[in-house]
């Protein structure tokens, strides 16, 4: 196990470790998060993407009485959740 030193009080501490033994500053789970926010935030923007699509198709189809934008925002919103899918993947393959 390589040790590392504590960002907080310098303290050797082992790279395994989620935080500090004698300070207690949780340095592991702060990098891990750092990572997580990434696919987090694909995920997030994924979605949008399906709730705003299906939505604003839902809307428009009922205000011009034609299936064509319902149709669409289906479409967009597939989009939306490969990037919701790829974020859920991307997420577990970086920390599981
Ligand atoms: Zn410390």
């Amino acid at each position: 196990m390589p040790l590392v030193n504590c960002p907080a009080c310098e303290h050797p501490t082992s790279s395994e470790a989620t935080a500090c033994p004698q300070c207690g500053h949780p340095f592991k789970a702060l990098t891990i998060e750092a990572t997580a926010k990434e696919w987090k935030f694909l995920k997030i923007i994924g979605a949008i993407i399906v709730l705003g699509s299906m939505g604003a198709g839902e809307v428009l189809s009922v205000l011009f009485e034609t299936p064509v934008p319902l149709i669409f925002g289906g479409v967009v919103a597939s989009g939306g959740l490969v990037i919701a899918i790829y974020g859920a993947i991307g997420g577990w393959w970086d920390n599981g």
